[in-house]
């Protein structure tokens, strides 16, 4: 290996071309896509987006010196931004809705979700979003309700988007070697999405909900809601239910309901 891997940003460069190739496949790239890769590091992934030929690659990567090697690897042909993702406003990406693909370090990979999440405006600027994330993440990110891995960041990820396991990564595929597993999430944009004025409520309410996990709802709902207002709420939630029995949908629902109440 020429470099040498910088722990500070989650430098585990995938080492295994065949994955590297099934990544790519699950973008299904077409040669009108402009495709952008967040993190791209050695170009593992990069090398096969190229053989996909799409319109146009932008890459983003923080590290200098990787960056630098990027330029001299693929050229002009590239766009290649030496920035940190975190500090850039996605919705400026392009006038077309991008692929994205992203084996960033773990941290970062949930905070972009995030991030992205709460952003999204009634235009989505991605068309499909190919991430990867530590396994355990990843298992709270697709949770259903009513497993153990449900909870906020199942309710928060799932608002705007499908999502949907592709594939679990031996850590054997990277180097440096990671301590966990690693798993490749695909999103997707939903059609329809509730529409919450402030993703601050939802999380406000998942938070205040899923702190007493194993109580029934009722010990900490009339913490947000008044007891009166909730008598109004016509949802048919079942007070003594525990927080992760609520479906998704139900999160979004109380929460516009919530939102009626505080305006
Ligand atoms: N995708 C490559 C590299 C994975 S390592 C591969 O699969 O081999 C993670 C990469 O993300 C590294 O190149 C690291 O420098 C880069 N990176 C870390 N933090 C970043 C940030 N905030 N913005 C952009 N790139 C980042």
């Amino acid at each position: 290996m020429q470099f040498k891997a910088k722990k500070s940003l989650g430098q585990n460069f995938l080492i295994d071309k065949n994955i590297a190739k099934k990544i790519v496949q699950y973008g299904k790239i077409s040669p009108d896509d402009t495709v952008l890769e967040i993190g791209p590091g050695t170009g593992s992934l990069t090398s096969e987006i190229i053989k996909q030929k799409p319109k146009n690659i932008i890459l983003i990567e923080k590290d200098n010196r990787l960056s630098e090697e990027l330029i001299i690897k693929y050229g002009n042909s590239i766009k290649i931004l030496n920035n940190d993702i975190l500090q850039i406003e996605e919705n400026n990406f392009s006038k077309e809705q991008i692929l994205v693909f992203g084996n960033l370090p773990y941290n970062i990979s949930t905070k972009i979700l995030t991030k992205w999440i709460c952003n999204i405006k009634n235009k989505f600027w991605f068309k499909k979003l190919l991430l990867m994330f530590q396994k355990e993440v990843a298992e709270r990110i697709v949770a259903k309700s009513k497993t153990k891995d449900y909870g906020r960041l199942s309710i928060i990820s799932q608002w705007k988007m499908n999502v949907k396991k592709i594939m679990d990564i031996n850590p054997f595929s990277f180097y440096p070697k990671p301590k966990v597993q690693s798993t490749l999430l695909e999103f997707t944009p939903k059609s329809n999405f509730f529409d919450i004025s402030d993703v601050k409520n939802l999380e406000i309410l998942t938070k205040t909900l899923f702190n007493k996990r194993r109580k029934m709802i009722k010990n900490s709902i009339f913490n947000i809601v008044n007891k009166d207002d909730f008598a109004n709420i016509k949802l048919n939630i079942d007070l003594n239910c525990r927080p992760q029995d609520l479906k998704p949908e139900q999160y979004y629902i109380l929460t516009k309901e919530i939102e009626k109440l505080i305006k």
